[in-house]
This record gives C-alpha cells, structure tokens and sequence, in this order.
C-alpha cells in the first residue's frame, strides 16, 4: 500500500527539521533550500540538499498533489513556511471529548492536500506583499539575506500557540490601511480551514514562531497579553 499524503508530509517535515539542525547560518540554510538561494546553485549538490527535495518528491508524486507542484515546492522550501505548526494542527489527529478523527483515513487526504495548497498559497502571498511592503514586516523576516536573532528576555516565548486561530478581526492599527485581500485572509474566510494564522510564520532553525506584520498586526492581536497568554496556555493546546 501506498504511503498516505499525510505520511509523505510528515517525512518531509522530519528532513527539514534535520536540515535546519545542520545549518549553523543563514548560509547553511541557503545552500540546504534552494528557494532561500539567490546566489548560486552549488547547495542544490549538498546531500543535505538531496535529501530533502527526495522527501519533497516523494511528496509531490502523491496523486493529486502535482497540480499544485509549484506552489508546494515553493512554500515547503521556504525556511519562513509555519511546516511544524501546520503539522502540528492541520496534519494532527483530532482528539475530542466524544470523537477522534484520524488523519491517516484514506479518505481524509484529498482534504489534507486541498488544506496544504490553500495555506501555502496564502503563505506565498503574504511573502510577496511583505517585500512590497518592507515597513509592514516583522524584522526577523530578512532583508539582507542574513539571520535576525529571536529576541530574548522577554515573556512572550514565541510557541505562536495563541495564533492558531480560526480568524481575527481585520482592523489596523491608527494610520495603517492593509491590502484589501488581507481582510479574508485574517478573518478567517479565505481559506476552507483556518487553523492557524497565515501571518504566522516560523523562524527558520528554531522553534519559535512569529507575527509576520508584527509592526501592523491587527489591533485585537495588539492588545493580547501575559494574562491573556497565561489564560491561552491554562486552557490547553488544540491539538
Ligand atoms: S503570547 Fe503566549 S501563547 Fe502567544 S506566542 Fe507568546 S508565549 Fe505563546
Ligand atoms: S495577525 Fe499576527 S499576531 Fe495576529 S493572529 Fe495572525 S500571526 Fe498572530
């Protein structure tokens, strides 16, 4: 039996962390993902290189998932891509007080390829306004090609937990307008099943999350505090 789409992602997303374990700079991770590359092609020969676009091959030839080649390899080769937040609450079993639903269902993988696409469109959109919009970005998001330390000593711990959302409410801060397909994508109604924030994006070769307009967010993600934190965290994980 052929291994489900589920399977192939997480197997990917295993290759990245190891991928990004092995990079010590920004450099290391140009090499090991090509997308992230501008200045020539000699990582694509590294073996770490290999290994990851054979998890990504192997991803992409599940049926169904070649017609949206492009866009998969695309996001999945960005080191910003959210792949560990997204594997855990898009590719995780659901756990209920009454119901489970497993996510290695046969059924249920046309559903996690459509998920994957929509998000990883989104996510590509929101890269590009972000580089038409550089005062908009959160400055851990590159300009130079080199590696932005994560802050440190502060209480937020950057697990991005309390963005996994549905939706927020797409009101700017004074002065500020955003591009009008930001409001679907924030609200909640672009893609078929928001369960994280597409804003949400993963700082590369760590385990931290981070508000990709950070500078812009939306007003009510503004006023979440360290109750409001402690309160998220008290409650339980979604997933
Ligand atoms: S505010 Fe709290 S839940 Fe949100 S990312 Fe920071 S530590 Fe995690
Ligand atoms: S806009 Fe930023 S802070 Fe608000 S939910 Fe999305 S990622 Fe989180």
């Amino acid at each position: 039996m052929s291994p489900s789409f589920r399977h192939l992602f997480l197997d990917f997303v295993a290759v990245r962390r190891q991928i990004f374990a092995a990079c010590k700079d920004w450099s290391g991770f140009s090499s090991a993902f090509p997308h992230a590359q501008k200045t020539s092609s000699q990582g694509l020969e590294t073996g770490l290189s290999k290994d990851l676009l054979q998890a990504l091959n192997r991803l992409l030839q599940w049926p169904g998932a070649s017609a949206d080649k492009v866009t998969l390899t695309q996001a999945l080769l960005d080191p910003y891509f959210p792949a560990e937040m997204i594997r855990g609450t898009i590719f995780s079993h659901v756990t209920g007080m009454r119901f489970y639903i497993d996510k290695n269902r046969p059924e249920i993988q046309p559903v996690l390829l459509r998920d994957l696409t929509q998000f990883a469109e989104a996510f590509l959109e929101i890269r590009k306004d972000l580089t038409r919009l550089p005062s908009f970005a959160s400055r851990l998001i590159s300009p130079d090609d080199q590696m932005h330390p994560v802050p440190s000593g502060q209480w937020c711990r950057m697990c991005g937990t309390c963005c996994e959302i549905g939706g927020v409410p797409a009101v700017p801060p004074p002065g500020v307008t955003y591009p009008s397909h930001w409001r679907a994508l924030l609200e909640g109604t672009r893609l078929d099943n928001q369960q994280l924030c597409p804003f949400l994006f993963q700082s590369p070769g760590t385990k931290h999350h981070f508000c990709s307009i950070h500078p812009v967010k939306p007003v009510p993600c503004q006023g979440f505090d360290a109750e409001d934190c402690r309160a998220r965290c008290r409650n339980g994980f979604l997933h």
